[in-house]
C-alpha cells in the first residue's frame, strides 16, 4: 500500500518550483493532491462540423490542414502562425499567437482535433490559440477536461499533469475507505475509480457517480466525527451546579422583561447547568436579540454555585463592551468581573492573575489573551465565546481545559436554517433566540442605485446635523489575483474615504478603518467614532466591528450586490441600537433579475433566519458556509446547499452507526474508525 502523506515533491513533474506553487493552495501531500478536486470541467469529447459552429463557443473540431502553415513576425514580441484547415463540411482558419514551436507540430495534409474558441470574422470563422491532438491521439482533446481552481502562476495544464501523474502513481495501491457493506447497500464506486473519474472523467454519469461517492465519504467522516465527539464529552462528567443558585435573582434585578424566546432559552441552560453532563450548547440569536445578557445570568448561576466564568470575545473593543453590561447587573449582586487584554498593562495583568488564582475574581472576560498558558483559574465552572465563528474548535477546547469539564456556551450572531444547524454542529446542543426585545424600531432598509445618489447625500447630511453618525462599508476592490486581502482592503478604503471626505462631504470628520492598521490605531479610531468624535466611518468588511454605537443611525453599503445577504444583514445590525430611527441603505448597480431580487429580501424583512434561507437558496453555500468559518473541517467536495438531501440521510445513517457501535469498535465499521481518526487530526489543526 503507498503512504499518501508522502510530500507532494515525489509526484512526477512536481519539481522544486512547483511545490511551493502547490503549497499555496494547500496542497501539501499526495492525497491533499487527488482531493484537489476541480470546480468544474469543459468538454472537449464530442466534435462539431465547421459548418455547425457557433461564434464564441468552445469546441472541437477535427480536420484536415490544407494549406502551408505561415508564420509572421508582425511586431517585435507578437508572432503570428496561421493555417486553413477543412472538414467534410466547410473551412476555418487557425491562429496562434507567439507559438512559434507550434510550426514543427502542424504539417499539411494531416488531420488533427483542434479545441479552442470559434470566432466568427466576416463570416468566416477563425479558432485562436486551440490545443490540439493528431487524429488518433486524446492527450488534449476528445475527453472531458478537469479545471481546478488556481493561481495564475499555474497553470491547469501544470496541475492535471500533476494529478494525472499521482494517480497513476497510487493506481492499484490505494486501500478502500468504506465498508464493503456500505459501498454495496449505497451502491457507491470504489475509491479508485472514484477518484480515477472525478478527475478524469470517461463521461458525465461517471463523474456523477464518483462525486456521489466522495460526498458520501466526506458527509458520513463529518457526521461521525461530530457525534464521537459529543459522545465523548457527554461520557465525561461535569460539574452539577447548585439549585439554589437562582437564575431569578438577576431576572428580578433588570430593567425590563425578557422575551419568551429568551426565557426559554434561560430555562434549556438551567437544565443543562443543573445536570451531571457538561454543558455543550450552541446559542443563536440575530444581533440585538439579547444573547449578552443570557450568558449573565448563567455566570451569575455559575458564580453563586462556586464557581468562575470566563467570557472570551474575539476583538477587545468587544470584550470592552461585555466588561460594561457583565459589571453593570453583577457588581451590584457582589459578584466580581475583570477584564483582560492583549493589551493589559504587565502589573495590572500579574495583579488579576494572582486574583483569578486565589478566588477572588469571579467572572474574567477577556479576548484570546485568556487562552495564554499563564492564566490559571481556581475553579472554572463555565466558558463562554462569543462571535463563535472567530474561533476555531481548538481555541474553543483551550479554554474549557483550563477548568475540570466546565459547562460551554457558544454564542453566535450568524443565523442558520435550524436544519443545518442541527447537522453542522452535531456536537452541540442548540437554542435558539427567534424574537427581538419588543419596540425595537425596525431598521428601514433602501435598496438605491446611482440616480439616487443626491437625495441619499442630502438625507445623510441632515442626518449628521442632527447629531448622528453614519458607517459606509464599501467592497474590497477588484485587484489582481496575487493581492492579499488587506492590500485590496487598504486600497478600497483609501479610495472611499477620499470620495466621501474630498467629494461628497469635505464638511463632516471622515475617518476610516483598515485590516492592516495596528489594533492599537483600530481601537483609538473606534473609540473616537464611539465618542462621537467622527461623523462618517469608512471601512470594508475585513474590519468586522460588533461594537455598538448607539448614536450610529445610517449604514450605508456601497456595491451591495457584491455581497452575500448575510453578510449585509449583519452589516445592518450595527445600526439600530440606539433609540434613534435607523436606515440602511444599499446601493448597487447590477441590473440582473438575481440582484434585484436579494435587494427586495433585504428591504423586506429583518428576520436573520429568513434571509440565511433565501441566502442559500440564491447564492449557494459557497458565502457563509465557508466551513472553516465556524470552526469545522473544511469541506472539498460536498456543497451543504445543493447536497442537503444526502447530507440528511448521511446524518441519520451516522447516528443508526453510532448508537449501534458507539466507539466503531466492530470489525466491519474499522475502515470507519479510521476515518474519523484521519479526521480528527485535522479538525485539531484548525
Ligand atoms: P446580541 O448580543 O444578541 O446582539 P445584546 O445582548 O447586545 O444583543 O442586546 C442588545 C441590547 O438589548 C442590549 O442593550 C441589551 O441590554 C438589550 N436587551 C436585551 N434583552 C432585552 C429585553 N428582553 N428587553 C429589552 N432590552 C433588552
Ligand atoms: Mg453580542
Amino acid at each position: 500500500m503507498i503512504d499518501l502523506k508522502q510530500n507532494v515533491q515525489y509526484v512526477k513533474s512536481v519539481g522544486p518550483a512547483k511545490v511551493p506553487l502547490l503549497n499555496s493552495l494547500n496542497i501539501y501531500t499526495i492525497e491533499d493532491l487527488l482531493t484537489y478536486f476541480p470546480r468544474d470541467y469543459e468538454d472537449r469529447s464530442k466534435t462539431k462540423n465547421i459548418a455547425d459552429l457557433v461564434n464564441g463557443e468552445e469546441v472541437t473540431i477535427q480536420a484536415t490542414v490544407v494549406s502551408e502553415v505561415t508564420i509572421n513576425r508582425i511586431r517585435k514580441n507578437m508572432t503570428i502562425i496561421k493555417a486553413t484547415v477543412e472538414d467534410n463540411t466547410g473551412r476555418c482558419t487557425i491562429t496562434w499567437f507567439n507559438q512559434t514551436y507550434i510550426k514543427q507540430h502542424i504539417k499539411r495534409g494531416e488531420t488533427y482535433k483542434f479545441f479552442g474558441k470559434a470566432v466568427n470574422e466576416f463570416n468566416h470563422f477563425e479558432m485562436r490559440n486551440p490545443v490540439f491532438d493528431k487524429v488518433d491521439t486524446s492527450k488534449n482533446t476528445g475527453k472531458i477536461m478537469p479545471i481546478y481552481p488556481t493561481t495564475y502562476k499555474l497553470s491547469q495544464t501544470a496541475i492535471r499533469q500533476a494529478v494525472e501523474n499521482a494517480l497513476n502513481m497510487v493506481n492499484g495501491k490505494l486501500s478502500e475507505t468504506l465498508p464493503d457493506y456500505l459501498l454495496n447497500e449505497y451502491n457507491l464506486l470504489d475509491l479508485q475509480n472514484s477518484l480515477n473519474q472525478i478527475h478524469f472523467p470517461i463521461d458525465m454519469e461517471q463523474r456523477i457517480q464518483a462525486r456521489k461517492r466522495l460526498i458520501f465519504e466526506e458527509l458520513l467522516t463529518m457526521q461521525l466525527a461530530l457525534l464521537e465527539l459529543k459522545g465523548n464529552s457527554e461520557k465525561n462528567k461535569g460539574i452539577t451546579f447548585d439549585k439554589n443558585a437562582k437564575m431569578s435573582d438577576v431576572i428580578n434585578s433588570l430593567q425590563f422583561k425578557l422575551t419568551k424566546a429568551q426565557l426559554r432559552v434561560l430555562e434549556e441552560i438551567d437544565t443543562d447547568m443543573e445536570s451531571e453532563k457538561p454543558m455543550n450548547r450552541l446559542l443563536q440569536g440575530d444581533v440585538g436579540s439579547g444573547k449578552t445578557v443570557i450568558s449573565i445570568i448563567a455566570a451569575y448561576k455559575a458564580v453563586k454555585s462556586g464557581y468562575q466564568a470566563a467570557i472570551m470575545a474575539p476583538t477587545a473593543i468587544l470584550a470592552t463592551q461585555h466588561m460594561e453590561e457583565f459589571g453593570k447587573i453583577l457588581a451590584p449582586l457582589g459578584i466580581k468581573c475583570e477584564l483582560l487584554l492583549g493589551a493589559t498593562t504587565a502589573k495590572n495583568k500579574k495583579d488579576i492573575l494572582e486574583r483569578l488564582q486565589n478566588g477572588e475574581i469571579d467572572v474574567l472576560i477577556g479576548t484570546h489573551a485568556l487562552i495564554t498558558e499563564n492564566v490559571t483559574f481556581k475553579n472554572l465552572g463555565l466558558v463562554v465565546t462569543d462571535e463563535q465563528h472567530r474561533f476555531g474548535v481548538k481555541q474553543r477546547t483551550a479554554i474549557a481545559a483550563k477548568g475540570n469539564n466546565p459547562d460551554t456556551l457558544v454564542m453566535t450572531a450568524t443565523p442558520i436554517p435550524r436544519t443545518l444547524a442541527l447537522i453542522l454542529y452535531g456536537d452541540l446542543d442548540i437554542s435558539i433566540i427567534d424574537e427581538l426585545p419588543p419596540n425595537r424600531k425596525k431598521i428601514e432598509t433602501y435598496a438605491v442605485t446611482k440616480s439616487m445618489e443626491e437625495r441619499i447625500n442630502n438625507f445623510i447630511k441632515k442626518n449628521i446635523d442632527e447629531g448622528r453618525q453614519i458607517y459606509v462599508v464599501c467592497p474590497l476592490v477588484e485587484g489582481k489575483e496575487e493581492e492579499d486581502e488587506t492590500t485590496k482592503d487598504l486600497k478600497a478604503v483609501k479610495e472611499w474615504t477620499k470620495i466621501y471626505k474630498e467629494q461628497i462631504f469635505p464638511e463632516y470628520k471622515v475617518e476610516c478603518v483598515y485590516g492592516k492598521m495596528k489594533p492599537k490605531e483600530k481601537d483609538e479610531i473606534m473609540q473616537k467614532f464611539k465618542d462621537g468624535e467622527i461623523d462618517i466611518l469608512v471601512s470594508t468588511t475585513v474590519i468586522e466591528v460588533g461594537v455598538n454605537v448607539p448614536n450610529a443611525n445610517i449604514m450605508v453599503v456601497e456595491n451591495a450586490d457584491r455581497f452575500g445577504l448575510a453578510q449585509l444583514h449583519q452589516l445592518r445590525g450595527r445600526v439600530g441600537r440606539g433609540e434613534y430611527q435607523s436606515y440602511c441603505i444599499l446601493k448597487y448597480e447590477g441590473k440582473g433579475k438575481n440582484t434585484r431580487e436579494r435587494m427586495k429580501i433585504m428591504c423586506q424583512t429583518n428576520d436573520g433566519f429568513v434571509i440565511s434561507e433565501k441566502d442559500l437558496e440564491l447564492r449557494g453555500s459557497g458565502d457563509f458556509f465557508g466551513t472553516a468559518q465556524h470552526g469545522l473541517p473544511e469541506l472539498k467536495i460536498a456543497n451543504l446547499f445543493e447536497d442537503i438531501q444526502e447530507l440528511k440521510v448521511i446524518q441519520e445513517l451516522a447516528q443508526k452507526i453510532i448508537s449501534d457501535d458507539p466507539l466503531l469498535e466492530q470489525e466491519k465499521n474499522y475502515r470507519l474508525k479510521k476515518l474519523v481518526e484521519n479526521k480528527f487530526t485535522n479538525r485539531i489543526e484548525i
